[in-house]
């Protein structure tokens, strides 16, 4: 799994993204509203925790996960099935409460990660960027602030949801003063803001973890991973390799044996008509059987290329040759590029790791796939390119 967790080339572009971190006047509400939460469970030692306080907050914590899950991300990010406007605000207004931002916000940031998924592009790809800034860092990062209307245009034609968005402090505030009044300063530290950090930190492991951790099922171009340790807590959004592959369906548990509290929820509520049309896999995808698209070769492609830091191979490179040779072999590569990348790879290129070395780490990266020799062929191409490149703009060692 060590080479799964290995940054990828990109330490330029993670670099920026760091830099460009929080403190910045838009990103304060989320900041302190997340420092806030945290802070404030360290009340727990001036009000105590009572057992009362523990049931409020676990009943909360499920609550607000399931409007998480079936709201913000299957419902409003996905579409994976359909309901009325009145649930459509309430599952909004809980998802709200849990202080995560707006859902339209939610959404649109949700429907970027898949369509950039583990790319440079990603909001939160650890593969790009590491495990701290796919973890809670991009919240904070100036990228997270904008949101392309044009991908949320079914949501923001309804005036109830825009309201939310406009006023998303607005739910958070409504529960902590509901449970102020009934359970006290302890109900609200331990029921409220317990729960609430909670929820924030397995959430976000969907985003971290997931693409780090477990077992890849399916090809699906990226390296979301499904984990049982994070299905249960996340009321089954740990089956998130099946939920890259299937991203519509309302059931992310594709078996029996994949717990999946979520939709077996919303199969109830779909029995007393609350929600209908629970969208599911073909039985073909759950096999597995989906064509390999030529996107999802080069991705996956793209990913195995740059688990293998190209600027260390560089430095090793260099360091083979000496100064009078520079000019040669410079000449050499600017010629090879310019036949083609086919053409990278059989230049001798002693520290380009060997098609054995790539397909032996694809295995351990990506599920099993007829599509394997082609994708791990193309990623050495990839990587060939990608040294040949630096090493023809980057100054020669001595
Ligand atoms: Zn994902
Ligand atoms: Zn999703």
């Amino acid at each position: 799994m060590s080479s799964v967790n290995e940054r990828a080339v990109s330490g330029v572009g993670a670099a920026q993204r760091l830099r460009s971190l929080a403190f910045r006047p838009e990103r304060w509400p989320p900041f302190f509203g997340f420092a806030g939460v945290h802070l404030a469970c360290l009340a727990a030692i001036r009000t105590g925790v009572h057992w009362n306080d523990v049931w409020l907050g676990l009943f909360l914590y499920l609550l607000r996960m399931f409007a998480i899950t079936a709201g913000y991300h299957r419902y409003f990010a996905h579409r994976a099935f359909k309901t009325g406007r009145a649930f459509q605000f309430v599952l909004g207004f809980l998802a709200q409460s849990s202080v995560q931002s707006g859902l339209i916000w939610w959404a649109a940031k949700h429907r970027e990660h898949h369509r950039y998924s583990d790319t440079p592009r990603d909001v939160h790809s650890p593969r790009q960027y590491g495990f701290w800034f796919s973890h809670l860092g991009w919240i904070f990062n100036q990228e997270a602030v904008a949101v392309d209307d044009a991908t949320v245009s079914d949501l923001t034609r309804y005036p109830e949801l825009r309201w939310l968005e406009k006023h998303y402090y607005a739910p958070p505030l409504a529960l902590a003063a509901l449970v102020l009044a009934l359970s006290g300063w302890s109900g609200l530290v331990v029921g409220f803001f317990w729960s609430t950090a909670l929820l924030y930190h397995f959430t976000f492991s969907i985003n971290s973890l997931t693409h780090m951790f477990g077992r890849a099922r399916y090809l699906t171009g990226d390296e979301s991973r499904n984990n049982w340790w994070l299905a249960l807590p996340t009321m089954g959004e740990g089956w998130h390799n099946n939920h890259h592959y299937c991203m519509a369906s309302a059931r992310q548990g594709f078996y029996w044996w994949e717990v999946d509290l979520t939709y077996y929820i919303l199969r109830a509520l779909a029995v007393l008509g609350v929600v209908w049309d629970l969208r599911l896999p073909p039985a073909h995808v759950v096999r597995g059987q989906r064509e390999i698209t030529a996107e999802t070769k080069e991705r996956s492609a793209a990913l195995l290329a740059s688990s293998f830091p190209a600027d260390r191979i560089v430095t090793r490179l260099q360091a083979q040759y000496h100064a009078e040779a520079r000019d040669e072999w410079r000449r050499t590569l600017a010629e090879a590029l310019a036949r083609g990348r086919g053409s990278l790879v059989q230049l001798h290129l002693p520290e380009l790791p060997s098609l054995d070395d790539m397909r032996a780490r694809a295995c351990r990266m990506f599920a099993r796939s007829p599509a394997m020799d082609e994708i791990v062929a193309r990623a050495r191409e990839l990587l060939a390119q990608a040294v040949s490149q630096q090493l023809l703009h980057a100054p020669s060692a001595t």
